[in-house]
C-alpha cells in the first residue's frame, strides 16, 4: 500500500515513510492511495480480541513492516491499558450504548493512537539506528499521550511546550511525574497559541531540525486516524448484531480525527448508518454540518477544553474524499480559506453527518442527568455526545476521557469527587519541569544539550 497526499503535489510514500515524514512535503497530508474494501473480511474477524483485530487491520495499511515486527508493535501498544476488552462496549438503555476509549495509560482516547505511534518511533530508531527528537505543542491531553507513548523509550527524547500555568493540574502532572529521563516538559511563559507559535519557528529551522532529527507528534499523522479505525469495527462486533446497521456513532469532535477514523471504516465497508459531529461552544463543525458554511472563528475556552479548536486539521482528508480524491481541487479550496477564512461545503453526504453544539452550562446538565438516569459518570468532553439522545436510533457514544480526569467538573454536576488510582499515584511523584521563557532559540539551545544520540 501507498500512500498520497491530499495536495497531489508529493511522490507517494510508503507507510513507513509518511509516518515518519508526518506532513506531507507539499503541505497536505497522507491517505491511503486507496482504501481496501473489508466487508469479506469481517466474519472472520468477529471474535477476534482487540489486539488481533488491529493487527489483522494494520496489515492491510503497513505492508513495507514485517509481519512479526508488526505484531510485536500492536501487542506492545495495548499492553497497558488496564481493561481486559481494551476498549469496552457498555450498555445503558435499550438503544443507547457507550464506548470507553479511556482506560490507557493517560485515561483519553489519544492513548489509542499514541502508543501505536510511539512504537512506530522505536521501531523506526531500531531499524536506523538513529535517535529521533519529538517536539509538541499542547494544551492538554495529547502531550500527555505523546509523552506516554515515548516514556522511557531507547534513542528518542520528547519535548513537549505547554503554557505554564494554563493546563489543567491533572494534565499537567501527567507531563511532569513521569519519572523518565528522556522526557522533557518545557513549560514555556504565554498561552497555547505562544507556543505553537514557538514551535512553528524551530520547525522553520531546517537545517537545525534535519541535524537534530527533530519530529513532530501532532494530530495529522497518517497512523493515528488508521489506529483509531480500528475501535469503530470492535464496537461493531460488540453490538446486537440487528442493532449493527442502524447504529449511529456519537463522536465528541475536535480536530475531526476521530470521527474521520470512524467515516473511513465505513468507506472501506463497515456498515453503519451514520456519525454525530458533538461540539462544544466552539462549534465550526457544528455550523459547517448543519449550513454548508466553514468559517473560522475565535476560540473560546470551555469546559471541554480538548475540543477547543476552531481550525479542525484533518476536515482536509475528508474534504479530498469529498471532491472525488482531487488534489489540485483539495489546494484550491485550502488557498482559498486561508485567504477568505471561509469556504462552502456543497456535496458532501448528508445523510451521514448531523451535528450538535454543546454550552458549557449543559455540559453540568448533562453530566448530572446521565448520573442520575443511568449511575453512569461521564466527562465533560463525553457529556457533549450525550445532547439530545435519539431513543429510536441504536447510539453508541464514543467516550473519549475518563472523569476522573476533570474532577472539578464533575464534583460541580454530580457532589460526587471521581479518583483514578493511576491519577492518585502521580501525586506523590516528584515534579519535573523546565520552565523557559519559550524563545526559538533558548528552545534550540535546550534541545541541543538534551538531544537524544541514537540506540546504545
Ligand atoms: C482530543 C480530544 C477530543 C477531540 O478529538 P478529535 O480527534 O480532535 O476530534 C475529544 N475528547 C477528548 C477527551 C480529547 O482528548
Amino acid at each position: 500500500m501507498r500512500y498520497v497526499s491530499t495536495r497531489g503535489q508529493t511522490r507517494p510514500h510508503s507507510f513507513a515513510e509518511a509516518v515518519a515524514v508526518g506532513l506531507a512535503p507539499d503541505g497536505g497530508l497522507f491517505l491511503p492511495e486507496s482504501l481496501p474494501d473489508i466487508r469479506g473480511r469481517l466474519d472472520g474477524w468477529e471474535s477476534l480480541s482487540y489486539p488481533d483485530l488491529c493487527y489483522e487491520f494494520l496489515r492491510l495499511f503497513a505492508t513495507d513492516i514485517a509481519e512479526t515486527r508488526l505484531r510485536e508493535i500492536v501487542d506492545a501498544s495495548y499492553r497497558k491499558f488496564d481493561h481486559a476488552e481494551t476498549a469496552p462496549l457498555v450498555r445503558l438503555d435499550e438503544n443507547l450504548f457507550v464506548l470507553e476509549l479511556f482506560h490507557g495509560p493517560t485515561l483519553a482516547f489519544k492513548d489509542f493512537a499514541l502508543q501505536f505511534l510511539g512504537n512506530l518511533y522505536a521501531d523506526q530508531i531500531a531499524r536506523t539506528g538513529r535517535g529521533i527528537n519529538v517536539l509538541g505543542a499542547t494544551s492538554g491531553d495529547t502531550g500527555a499521550a505523546a509523552i506516554h507513548g515515548l516514556l522511557g523509550k531507547e534513542g528518542v527524547s520528547v519535548f513537549i511546550l505547554y503554557p505554564d500555568g494554563r493546563v489543567s493540574p491533572l494534565q499537567e502532572r501527567q507531563m511532569v511525574c513521569t519519572g523518565a529521563d528522556n522526557v522533557f516538559p518545557l513549560a514555556i511563559q504565554g498561552n497555547f497559541d505562544d507556543a505553537q507559535a514557538a514551535l512553528k519557528e524551530v520547525f522553520a529551522e531546517s537545517e537545525f531540525k534535519e541535524r537534530y532529527r527533530v519530529s513532530a507528534v501532532n494530530s495529522i499523522n497518517l497512523a493515528r486516524v488508521l489506529a483509531q479505525c480500528v475501535y469503530y469495527i470492535h464496537a461493531w462486533f460488540r453490538l446486537p448484531e440487528k442493532k449493527r446497521e442502524r447504529c449511529e456513532f456519537v463522536v465528541p469532535t475536535g480536530n475531526f480525527g476521530n470521527v474521520l477514523a470512524g467515516w473511513m471504516a465505513r468507506r472501506m465497508g463497515l456498515a453503519v448508518r451514520g456519525f454525530r459531529i458533538a461540539t462544544n461552544r466552539n462549534d465550526i463543525l457544528h455550523r459547517l454540518f448543519s449550513t454548508g458554511d466553514y468559517r473560522v472563528g475565535e476560540v473560546n475556552p470551555s469546559l471541554a477544553p480538548s475540543m477547543d479548536i476552531q481550525v479542525a486539521s484533518n476536515f482536509e482528508r475528508f474534504l479530498y474524499y469529498s471532491v472525488g480524491e482531487d488534489g489540485g481541487r483539495v489546494r484550491e479550496i485550502m488557498t482559498a480559506l486561508k485567504d477568505k477564512g471561509r469556504f462552502r461545503f456543497e456535496n458532501f453526504d448528508k445523510d451521514v453527518f448531523s451535528a450538535s453544539r454543546t454550552e458549557d452550562e449543559e455540559i453540568v446538565e448533562i453530566i448530572k442527568s446521565v448520573y442520575e438516569k443511568f449511575g453512569y459518570l461521564i466527562d465533560p468532553h463525553t457529556a457533549c455526545a450525550f445532547k439530545d439522545p435519539d431513543p429510536s436510533r441504536t447510539e453508541v457514544v464514543l467516550a473519549t476521557a475518563s472523569p476522573a480526569k476533570f474532577p472539578d467538573t464533575i464534583t460541580r454536576a454530580t457532589g460526587i469527587h471521581p479518583k483514578h488510582e493511576s491519577l492518585e499515584a502521580l501525586k506523590t511523584r516528584p515534579e519535573v519541569k523546565y520552565p523557559i521563557k519559550g524563545d526559538k532559540s533558548e528552545i534550540m539551545r535546550f534541545i541541543t544539550a538534551n538531544a537524544a544520540e541514537g540506540p546504545a
